[in-house]
């Protein structure tokens, strides 16, 4: 499986490591969560595997079950955050936002929501 040593300048494996702080709310095996540094709403969390995939896609074909855990993890922060509503995001491509090639999903909420996104 891929891991750490696959991806050793990768943020999000460092956050994993240890060795990039963050603030945890939640850790399990397979899945890690923790407030995002810039947070765009009230609410605003990141839920990663501990294992290197780069993005929703890889994660579902290589380790779908971490994909359900994670999904798991992120209604649960929404529970705990007591959020009515939350918006769960992943992006996937530079055009589509996204920065840190780790896979994150983006637990949002505590504001209202529009859509299309931006
Ligand atoms: P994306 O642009 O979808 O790849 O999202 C990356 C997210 O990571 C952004 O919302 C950043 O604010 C967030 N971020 C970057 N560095 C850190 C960090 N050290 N701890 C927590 N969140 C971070």
């Amino acid at each position: 499986m891929p891991g750490v040593d696959d991806a050793p300048d990768c943020l999000f494996c460092r956050v994993v490591a240890g060795q990039v702080p963050a603030t945890i709310l939640r850790s399990s095996d397979r899945v890690l969560a923790f407030r995002d540094v810039n947070p765009q709403a009230p609410t605003h969390v990141l839920v990663i595997p501990r294992e290197h995939h780069p993005d929703v896609g890889r994660l579902a074909a290589e380790d779908p079950d971490t994909l359900a855990e994670l999904v798991r993890e992120a209604a649960q922060i929404a529970a705990d955050e007591q959020l009515d509503a939350f918006r769960l995001v992943f992006n996937t491509g530079s055009d589509a936002g996204q920065s840190v090639f780790h896979v994150h999903a983006h637990v949002l909420g505590g504001r209202a929501m529009r859509w299309p996104p931006g």
